[in-house]
This record gives structure tokens, C-alpha cells and sequence, in this order.
């Protein structure tokens, strides 16, 4: 980790990101297992970069703390150079961070996100041959998911029974909106929370789905949202996003209203003659389902997902349970990203299992999979490939930490480094 006199912040030049061939990248290697988990990761992107530039091409690694170890040094969770860092170099990623017991922030990865408006969380979920899944056709799941990151009942506006704040604001109902408080229960002993959805918050959220999705050749976005409940906000993120799709990638994309709009008109032939055309034409198309449908499509139907866009508490729920579904909720990797400023956040989305620290046992293949990610939105996608080749490599060969070993037939367990060390010989 010597600092090269050569390395350069990655910058964003009209709305393009500039990386240069030895960019500064700040990590936080994060908590309890963190460490153990960040020393084999390092050690396999190193090699992914060397493998795919020959040493044209070097990531300068730059440590900034959070969590524990900033405190214990500190006595800071979060320090402001730590902020500072991320918003300087653009492009940082980071480990499991333990959450600050009693008061203060609620998390430090909340936290981040809010400070730089982080307001895509991307995850992408796919099978790695070989993990054990509860599910028979684990190889049908390849879903990326663009969930909301800064809006919904997930914001945090929210007052507890009996409060000050649920008293006025049931007084400004019962005033204003007699038929509103009606429809609260039990308005004594109700806590209250709010839920904001914001036409530009779904747009820049859907707007990036969809770019992501012609960029990367994909077939099609869904919208998944609780509209025919909550009309005018999941609701209105449906149509806000139909909207905002014919309008800035009419010519890019068939959208499920317009399939609509040509069977009212034509029929359904004409409807269907129509999509089939413009998906030949290769047209993503831009189609929308009900949460609770969408989640049991994702188990019977997984192939008919494709990107997900969605809000902030569904896009919670579908990450987990399509993660569980290829078997890969410990090795889920994510990513928080403003495509506007260009800053990212790639991060393990599992926590610092305190009990194995030190023990170098844990999989790290959910930083290594953020990793992977990472190296993607900054266009080095050879290193990524490699990432994802060794990965496939040491997981079909049956060499594994432990989390897997225990759930597969006749593999061979490893430790956190040496599970590093195949991975780096599977890339070839
Ligand atoms: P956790 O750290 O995710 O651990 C729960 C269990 O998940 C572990 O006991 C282990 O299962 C499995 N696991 C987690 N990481 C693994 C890995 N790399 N490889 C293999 N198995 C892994 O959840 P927690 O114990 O609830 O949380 C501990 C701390 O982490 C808390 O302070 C919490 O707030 C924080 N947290 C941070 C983040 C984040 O920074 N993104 C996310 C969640 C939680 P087995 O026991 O079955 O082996």
C-alpha cells in the first residue's frame, strides 16, 4: 500500500466517469471479521488487476476509518475525513461496520448514504455453480435490483405512541382530515409513521435502472411497487416511471402502457405483434408487478426478471429473499450510488459476525462480489470477469470457507486467505 506519486482521484467529467490507470480508492476494511475479510479481498483484486493490465493499471488502496477501529482511535464512529474521503475520491468501498449501541446514528451505513445521497442501492443477484440453494433452478435467477435508497417509510420520519409529535399530528388530522384520522384504529396508542415518494426520487431511481439496463444489453425493467394500495406513492412511482420511459428512452424501450394503449386501439394481435417487434429490435421493455405477486414470480417464474426498480421497503424484502433463493445471502454484495455526482459506496451487505473475527473463517466473497461491482461501474471490466472466473472456479472445484462446506457434499473447507488464494489461481 505504498503511495505512488502517480495515483489520481477518479473524477466525473460531464456526467462521464474519468478513471485513471492508478486511481486512489479509500476502503474501510470494517469490523469484527472485516479485517480478516478485507485482507484476502485486497489480495484478489491486486491480482485481478495485475492479471488483466500487466501492471499498466494499479488501484492505490487508501484506508479511512469507521465503526470501532475510528472510535477506539478516534473516539469518532464516523470521522468527518472518513466523509470527506468518499466525496474527494468519488469511489470507495467498505466492510461490515458494527452499529453504535445507544443513541447517536442510527447506522453508519444509513449514515453514508445519507451524507453523499447515495439514492440507488444496487444489488444483483446471480448463482455461482455449485452453492447450495434452496430452490431447483437456482440457474434461472440472474436479477439486478435498483431499490430506492432515500425515500418511503424507510426515511425515518416516524413518532412513538403517546408522543408530543403523534398528539399534533393527530389534532392537524382530526382538524384538517377528519376522514383520514378516521381511518386510524386505534389513534391512543398508534405510533405514526410517514412515507414521502417524490416524482424526481423515482425518476432518478428508474432513470438509472433503465440506463443500466440498455447499457448492459438487459431485456427488460420492472417496476414493483404496492400501487393498487397506496396509490398516490407507489402507485404514482409506477406511473411517474412509465412516464419518464417513453419520454427520455421512447426509442430504446416498449413500455407494458403502450401494449395497453394498442389493444384498446387494435386488439390484442396488433398489441402483441407490436412488443414482439420491438423486443426483436431489441427494445427493452418496461413492464410493472405488484410487490407480493412480483416475490412469488421471483420463485416460480425467476427468468421472467430481469431489473428490478423498486421502492425503498420493497426493494429491502426482494433483495434478501431472491439473495436467500441462490443461496447467497452471505456472500450478497451492494452497492450505493449517485449516478449524477458519481460517488459509490460498494459494501458486504452482511454484518461483522463478531464471534469469528480474527479466526480467518468467514467467506469474503461479499466484499470480493462488491468488488467486483466496483471495478464494473469504473469500466474495468476485465478485472471483474477475472473476479467473477476465480469465484466460479473455487466454488464449482468445491473449495470453500466453511458456510458453504457445511451445506455442500464433499467439499473441502478452507480459511478466509486461502479461500482468497484459490480464487486468485481459478482466475487462470
Ligand atoms: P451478521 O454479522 O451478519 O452475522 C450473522 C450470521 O451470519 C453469522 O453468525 C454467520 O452465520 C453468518 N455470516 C455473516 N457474515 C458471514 C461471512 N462473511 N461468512 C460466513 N457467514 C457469515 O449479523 P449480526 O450478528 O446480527 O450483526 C453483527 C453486527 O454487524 C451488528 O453490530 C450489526 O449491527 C452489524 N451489521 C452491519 C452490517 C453492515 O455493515 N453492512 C449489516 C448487518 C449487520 P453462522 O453463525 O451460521 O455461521
Amino acid at each position: 500500500m505504498s503511495e505512488n506519486a502517480s495515483a489520481q482521484p477518479i473524477t466525473l467529467k460531464n456526467g462521464v466517469l474519468f478513471v485513471p490507470d492508478h486511481p486512489v480508492i479509500p476502503f474501510i476494511e470494517g469490523d469484527g471479521t472485516g479485517p480478516d475479510i478485507w485482507r484476502a479481498s485486497v489480495r484478489v483484486f491486486d491480482a485481478a488487476v495485475q492479471k488483466a493490465y500487466g501492471g499498466k493499471r494499479q488501484v492505490e488502496w487508501r484506508e479511512v476509518l469507521a465503526g470501532q477501529k475510528a472510535y477506539d482511535l478516534e473516539q469518532n464512529w464516523l470521522p468527518q475525513a472518513t466523509i470527506d474521503g468518499f466525496r474527494q475520491y468519488l469511489i470507495g468501498i467498505k466492510g461490515p461496520l458494527t452499529t453504535p449501541v445507544g443513541g447517536g446514528m442510527r447506522s453508519l451505513n444509513v449514515a453514508l448514504r445519507q451524507m453523499l445521497d447515495l439514492y440507488v442501492c444496487l444489488r444483483p443477484v446471480r448463482w455461482f455453480k455449485g452453492v447450495p440453494s434452496p430452490v431447483r433452478t437456482p440457474e434461472k435467477i440472474d436479477v439486478v435490483i435498483f431499490r430506492e435508497n432515500t425515500e418511503d417509510i424507510y426515511a425515518g420520519i416516524e413518532w412513538e405512541a403517546g408522543s408530543e409529535g403523534v398528539a399534533k399530528l393527530l389534532a392537524f388530522l382530526k382538524q384538517d382530515f377528519p376522514q383520514m384520522y378516521q381511518r386510524i384504529r386505534f389513534p391512543e396508542s398508534s405510533g405514526i409513521g410517514l412515507k414521502p415518494v417524490s416524482r424526481e426520487g423515482s425518476e432518478r431511481l428508474i432513470r438509472s435502472a433503465i440506463r443500466y439496463a440498455i447499457e448492459n444489453k438487459r431485456k427488460s425493467v420492472t417496476l414493483v411497487h404496492k400501487g393498487n394500495i397506496m396509490k398516490y406513492t407507489e402507485g404514482a412511482f409506477r406511473n411517474w416511471g412509465y412516464a419518464l420511459a417513453t419520454r427520455e428512452f421512447g426509442g430504446q424501450t416498449y413500455t407494458w402502457d403502450q401494449w395497453e394503449a394498442t389493444k384498446a386501439d387494435k386488439g390484442e394481435a396488433a398489441a402483441n405483434a407490436e412488443q414482439k417487434a420491438a423486443l426483436a429490435a431489441g427494445k427493452v421493455l418496461i413492464k410493472d408487478a405488484i410487490a407480493d405477486i412480483a416475490l412469488q414470480q421471483l420463485l416460480t417464474r425467476p427468468d421472467e426478471f430481469d431489473v428490478v426498480a423498486t421502492l425503498n421497503l420493497n426493494g429491502d424484502y426482494m433483495s434478501d429473499a431472491v439473495a436467500a433463493q441462490v443461496g447467497g445471502i452471505g456472500i450478497a454484495p451492494g452497492g450505493n450510488i449517485n449516478y449524477e455526482t458519481g460517488h459509490a459506496v460498494f459494501e458486504a451487505t452482511h454484518g461483522t459476525a463478531p464471534k469469528y473475527a480474527n479466526l480467518d473463517k468467514v467467506n469474503p466473497c461479499s466484499v470480493i462480489l462488491s468488488g467486483e461491482m466496483m471495478f464494473r461501474y469504473m469500466g474495468w471490466t476485465e478485472v471483474s470477469d477475472l473476479i467473477i472466473k476465480g469465484i466460479d472456479g473455487s466454488v464449482s472445484a468445491g473449495t470453500v470457507t466453511y458456510d458453504f462446506a457445511r451445506l455442500m457434499q464433499g467439499a473441502t473447507e478452507v480459511s478466509t486467505s486461502e479461500f482468497g488464494n484459490r480464487i486468485i489461481a481459478h482466475m487462470g
